[in-house]
């Protein structure tokens, strides 16, 4: 599965990401995880990224598609990976394109966390004093004056790519304001109506016609061209859902030829007794 995940900065993409990877067993691809290890190792494109992330704004294009080329020749990402927080420009997402189609990889979906900006600047304080009560270092760019630079950032270039891939039928929109758990099920909803994760073989037939439900349910997207692009983009679900109907008449088509069976067996043993009484009745005359 290979999905790229969507969002402003506290919309949970982070979080969402590893419990997608720890669940369907994908490697996380975080380009802001990657350039503040770079940061800290001092690379030479940390060097080049650490003022630049610091202040809020993005990194050079070349440099994260370059990281993100590299990362996707490892032998790792057989099984599948999530992409958050890369493509955020559209020159990004359109060499993620290249990227992909040079080496025969196919995206299932652009999930979009859609949230209310006011709630974010509450979430990333909540989450500085969990860091901070953790013990653990907390980010640089994690203070309310960055954090509305990267919020500005993400309307004027990331913003954009919704429309983009909307347009290319990928697009899905998640109400990211829902709780932490209640996000992750939709999300795997939607990923089992689109046909990317199997739903659970013991109930084939009846979650196919759930996802397929689920799909229009959950993918909120916000304007009505979304919400057809949400639609199209699940289609593989009625595709669930016929071979899960063909299940159903295989098992229709068993069940009658057992009722027929079963007919000629009932019809046939009373014939026989009839048969054999009318014999002992000539033989007594
Ligand atoms: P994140 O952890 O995704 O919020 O990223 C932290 C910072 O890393 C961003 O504010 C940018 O400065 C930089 N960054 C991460 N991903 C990208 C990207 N795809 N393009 C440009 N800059 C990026």
């Amino acid at each position: 599965m290979r999905l790229i995940l969507l969002g402003p900065p506290g919309a949970g993409k982070g979080t969402q990401a590893q419990r997608l990877v720890h669940k369907h067993d994908l490697v996380q691809l975080s380009t802001g995880e990657m350039l503040r290890a770079a940061v800290a190792a001092q690379t030479p494109v940390g060097l080049q990224a650490k003022d630049i992330m610091a202040s809020g704004s993005l990194v050079p294009d070349e440099i994260v598609i370059g990281i993100i080329s590299d990362r996707l020749d490892q032998p790792d990402m057989k099984n599948g990976f999530i992409l958050d927080g890369f493509p955020r420009t559209v020159p990004q997402a359109a060499a993620l394109d290249e990227l992909l189609k040079k080496k025969h990889i196919k995206l299932d979906a652009v999930i979009e966390l859609r949230v209310n900006e006011s709630a974010l600047l509450d979430r990333v304080e909540s989450r500085v004093a969990e860091m901070r009560a953790r013990g653990e270092e907390v980010r640089i760019d994690d203070t309310p004056e960055v954090l509305s630079k990267r919020l500005a950032s993400y309307r004027t270039l990331t913003e954009p790519l919704i429309h983009y891939y909307s347009e290319r039928r990928k697009l899905l929109t998640v109400d990211g304001m829902m709780t932490i758990e209640h996000v992750t099920r939709e999300i795997n909803r939607i990923l089992s109506a689109i046909g990317a994760v199997e739903p659970k073989a013991s109930k084939a037939a009846a979650p196919a016609k759930q996802a397929k439900a689920g799909a229009r349910k959950t993918a909120k997207p916000a304007g009505k061209k979304a919400a057809k692009t949400a639609g199209k983009a699940a289609k593989p679900a009625p595709k669930a859902a016929k071979t899960a109907s063909k299940g159903v008449k295989k098992a229709k088509k068993a069940t009658r030829k057992t009722v027929k069976k079963t007919a000629k067996k009932v019809v046939k043993k009373p014939a026989k007794k009839a048969a054999k009484k009318v014999t002992k009745k000539r033989a007594k005359r």
